[in-house]
């Protein structure tokens, strides 16, 4: 049997899926920031340590007395700082530096002699001067601060905000699209406090993949164990139904086959016993000649009923070819029920009524289980009402697709512990009850692919619903 929604084991497996390459990426990206923060973090401590050295360097140059031409100092500071393209001392308003032509800074000297502190100047986007108030002075460029090799590995773009612009220092490819990451943080120094930009992008190409592959395939083949035993376990629900459903259906002894003939027998028989009483009583009153014709009638009807019900039993325990299902005519059984019961169930105070409101659908079904299962249903309601007056509704309907019958009764209803066991074989509450009735019911219904069920009604009494396939249009 498949599932009855297909839908529900892909559905399932697509969202848990998802949900797995959801923890992937976002494990992946927290993985990914942390070691972004920690490349950012040494790239910024690198250029945080070059600028304490260009202010290291001014410190040291102003405690010169004597010193060496500028020349000089340059190509021997320049090994360990290649950013630094220039120095020299403006005093008086004379440069005494390297290169020819004196830079335009007098008014930033002017201004880190009022402040007493060292001020920038930008040359170009990249390159800034750096002038202390004793008057020497630096050409730094930005982009030579750190060599290729000293950047921490995996960083992809980092830039400082110089006083000129922006100066991009690493430019390493990037991916189009992908979890973007930034660091914008200014370095920790009084005189160069530029702020320090690290981006980078989580690329697509470097997501998990292939986890999430692996964790996709670990799913569907464990939902698809799942399903397969959920399948097995209720294949064997089913077989183990089915061999009860078979033992019941066999009464395989002639005790058990006994005692079923004789509980579906009883009801037949005694109406027919009534009937010819009635006869006996009639039989010399002309006037009466019509009700003893349609006793006698009633009787006959009984007698094929009983004779139907043996040759069921029969094959029940025979295990015959089950007869043909057909497109039963509701409303004709009904009438029937309700002809053959009503003055008989009227005489003792009960109301029987029976109503067909399946609107001409016919349920698929062998007629005589039918009937046998609504004279039983009948007799039970009757036996539920034990004497008293009260009524009993018979309605047939359309529920769902499928063919309703129930039987409501005004009696005491089904005790609650009783509900489970009612439909066990010789289960009964009744001083010599049999138990029977039900479970052949029950067994008969499921022949007819129906299923039969028992509640009790809210305002009191018993209902006992059967629910059977519709029959085709062009079933005979
Ligand atoms: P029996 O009629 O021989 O007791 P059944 O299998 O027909 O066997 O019924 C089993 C039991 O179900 C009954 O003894 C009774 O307790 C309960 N039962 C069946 N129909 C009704 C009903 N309409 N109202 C209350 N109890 C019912």
């Amino acid at each position: 049997m498949t599932s009855p929604r297909p839908y529900l084991l892909p559905a399932s497996w697509l969202l848990l899926s998802l949900l797995a390459g959801g923890v992937l990426l976002l494990a992946g990206v927290s993985q990914q920031r942390s070691q972004f923060q920690q490349n950012s973090s040494i790239a910024h401590r690198l250029l945080s340590q070059k600028m304490v050295q260009h202010e290291a360097v001014l410190a040291t140059l102003a405690l010169q007395q004597r010193p060496p031409p500028a020349a000089e100092l340059l190509a021997g500071l320049r090994p360990a700082m290649p950013q630094l393209l220039a120095l020299g001392l403006l005093r008086d308003g004379r440069w005494l530096g390297s290169g020819s032509t004196p830079p335009p800074l007098a008014a930033t000297l002017l201004r880190a002699r009022q402040r007493q502190r060292i001020q920038t100047q930008s040359a170009d986007a990249a390159q800034y001067w750096l002038v202390a108030p004793s008057g020497w002075s630096l050409l730094l460029d930005s982009r030579r601060l750190l060599a290729p090799g000293e950047w921490p590995a995996g960083l992809q773009r980092v830039a400082l905000q110089l006083p000129g612009g922006t100066s991009t220092l690493l430019n390493q490819p990037m991916p189009a699209w992908g979890w973007p990451m930034a660091l914008d943080k200014p370095l920790p120094t009084s005189a160069q406090p530029f702020t320090f930009h690290s981006r980078q992008r989580y690329g697509i190409a470097q997501w998990p993949w292939l986890s999430w592959l692996a964790t996709s395939t670990v799913l569907a083949l464990l939902l698809a164990w799942l399903h397969s035993r959920r399948l097995a376990r209720q294949q064997a629900q089913r077989e183990r139904e089915q061999a009860r459903l078979a033992a019941v259906s066999r009464l395989s002894t002639l005790g058990e086959m006994a005692a079923g003939m004789a509980h579906e027998l009883n009801q037949p028989l005694t109406a027919i016993l009534a009937n010819l009483r009635a006869c006996q009583r009639l039989l010399d009153d002309d006037d009466e000649r019509d009700t003893v014709r349609q006793a006698l009638a009633s009787s006959a009807a009984q007698a094929k009923r009983a004779g139907d019900i043996i040759a069921r039993l029969r094959a029940l325990v025979t295990q015959q070819a089950p007869r043909p299902l057909a497109g039963i005519d509701s409303a004709a059984l009904l009438a029937s029920v309700q002809d053959l019961r009503q003055t008989e169930l009227a005489a003792q105070g009960i109301r029987l009524h029976c109503l067909d409101a399946s609107l001409g659908q016919r349920p698929l079904a062998d007629g005589v289980a039918l009937e046998q299962i609504v004279h039983n249903l009948l007799q039970n309601a009757v036996d539920a009402l034990a004497g008293q007056p009260g009524s009993i509704d018979i309605r047939a309907d359309i529920d769902a697709g499928r063919y309703r019958l129930q039987v409501r009764d005004s009696g005491p209803g089904i005790a609650e512990p009783d509900l489970p066991q009612l439909f066990q074989p010789f289960f009964s509450t009744k001083p010599g009850g049999m138990g029977l009735g039900l479970s052949l019911c029950e067994t008969l219904a499921h022949s007819l692919h129906g299923r039969l069920t028992a509640a009790n009604l809210p305002a009191g009494g018993a209902c006992f619903t059967l629910s059977l396939p519709l029959a085709d249009k062009e079933t005979p």
